[in-house]
Parts: structure tokens; C-alpha cells; sequence
């Protein structure tokens, strides 16, 4: 029997807010990397690593999230650039064009892909299910969902949103929510504005200011978390529907995006 495969996920922090998140896999010494903003945090860890890269998986191809794929590709030639098929032309050296169903094979695990239009109209997600019964899933989202949050919408409209976001909001509770920026603080500070009687979200934002006052990281958060707190995966619920004096799902996502894009 061999023993299970272990993908250690490791944190970056690159640029003023994001996150790289760089997957290495132990038995082959090889590793792939989700969004690399830039790429000196990510080289500096392969190197100690003495890891090689071998995937670049970008969800959107927004500067703060391929930013370091042309120097990564230069240091490793035979590295694969994966994103979506509709970013083809805005994602630098991209090689791998991926749709909703797609998958990605890395070391022993396989990633789903997600079509999650909003944000970008090309935006996608990779999720690993977990390997075994009582494991974590990981579920890399980019700039769609947030911990305690969603990105903007700049190329999409809060129908499309809603549909992303209900497909990410299906996946199991436990599953890692690895999102793209360091927003969680002020997500949280917003969401009591309009779901101020919510006690996990309560909870939740005292839990993240001790860790942000301590100078921790909030990221990765769990789905379930998300879901009994995050604002904007809680379109139906009928507190938030009132906060905003609609009684319709996506307007209801609609108001609440439009509150936060002014908070
Ligand atoms: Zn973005
Ligand atoms: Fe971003």
C-alpha cells in the first residue's frame, strides 16, 4: 500500500494584499502555483524548496494575479500556463484554455474546474475534492468569493454573480476557501451593517479582528464559515432581504454588492 500523497499548501504574500498560493507536492518535489502576482515571493520559496515549478494556475487575468507568469516562465521554460478558455489573449503565456468540467491534473490530485463569470466574464475556480472521507477540500476562487466577501463586478452582471456563487456555495463545508486578497477585516465590518443580528457573523468578526490586530492571516477559511456569514452567499435569506427592501434573490445580491462597492 502506498501511502497517501501529500500536497502541503503554502501561503505568499505578494503586493499590498493578495495571496499566491504555491502547491507542492512532497513525493515528486514539484510544485504549481495559483495567481502569482508577482514572482519573487514565489521563486524565493521554490528555491528553498529546491522545488520545480511545473504549473501556473491563473483564475482571471487581472495584473495582481498573473503579474509574475512571464519571469516564473522564464526561470522554469517547461512550466504549463492554465486559465480560462474565454481569457485567451489576456492571460500572459497562456497554454491550457479551461472551461466549466474541465480538470487539471497536478501530481496524484485532480482539480475541477469552475466557470465563475462576475467578476471577470472569463474568471474560473479550481477546486480539489478531498482525497478521503473526513479530508479537507480546496477551493482556489480567485477574486469571486472571498472570506466574507465577493469581488467586484466588473465585466459581469449579479445574475451571473449569483449563479458563480451558487456553484461555489454547493461544494461540501469543509472546504478550504483559499481567495485571492487580504479583505477579510473590512468584509466582515460591512456585513454587520446589514446582518447585524447574526450572531456567527459576530463571532467571526471578533475572531478576525484579534487575528488581524495580531498580524495573522485569515486565509484559508472554511465554506461553511462562509455560508453562515458571508453577505453575499446569502441572497434568500430573509433578514438580508429586508436589509435592502427586496424580496427577490438577485437584486437582493444586487443592493448588498452595490452597499459594499460604497462602504
Ligand atoms: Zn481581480
Ligand atoms: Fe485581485
Amino acid at each position: 500500500m502506498r501511502e497517501a500523497e501529500v500536497m502541503q499548501i503554502i501561503r505568499l504574500e505578494a503586493l499590498s494584499d493578495n495571496y499566491i498560493f504555491l502547491l507542492h507536492d512532497q513525493t515528486q518535489n514539484i510544485a504549481a502555483v495559483v495567481d502569482p502576482a508577482e514572482a519573487e515571493p514565489v521563486l524565493k520559496v521554490l528555491t528553498e524548496l529546491q522545488a520545480k515549478l511545473v504549473a501556473i494556475l491563473n483564475t482571471h487575468h487581472h495584473q495582481d494575479h498573473v503579474g509574475g507568469n512571464k519571469r516564473l516562465i522564464q526561470k522554469f521554460p517547461r512550466v504549463t500556463v492554465y486559465g480560462g478558455i474565454e481569457d485567451r489573449g489576456r492571460i500572459p503565456a497562456q497554454q491550457v484554455f479551461l472551461k466549466e468540467g474541465s480538470q487539471v491534473q497536478f501530481a496524484e490530485r485532480i482539480a475541477e474546474v469552475i466557470f465563475v463569470p462576475g467578476h471577470t466574464r472569463a474568471h474560473i475556480a479550481y477546486y480539489f475534492p478531498p482525497q478521503q472521507a473526513g479530508e479537507l477540500g480546496d477551493l482556489f476562487c480567485g477574486d469571486t468569493l472571498f472570506a466574507g466577501g465577493c469581488g467586484r463586478l466588473f465585466e459581469g452582471t449579479p445574475t451571473q454573480m449569483v449563479n458563480s456563487l451558487d456553484k461555489l456555495r454547493s461544494l461540501p463545508d469543509d472546504t478550504r476557501v483559499w481567495c485571492a486578497h487580504e479583505y477579510t477585516l473590512n468584509n466582515l465590518q460591512f456585513a454587520l451593517t446589514i446582518d447585524a443580528d447574526n450572531t456567527d457573523l459576530q463571532k467571526r468578526y471578533h475572531e478576525v479582528k484579534t487575528y488581524r490586530s495580531q498580524g495573522k492571516a485569515t486565509i484559508p477559511s472554511l465554506l461553511g464559515v462562509e455560508k453562515l456569514t458571508n453577505p453575499f452567499l446569502r441572497w434568500e435569506q430573509p433578514t438580508l432581504q429586508s436589509a435592502v427592501n427586496s424580496s427577490d434573490p438577485v437584486q437582493t445580491f444586487a443592493r448588498i454588492r452595490g452597499m459594499k462597492d460604497k462602504f
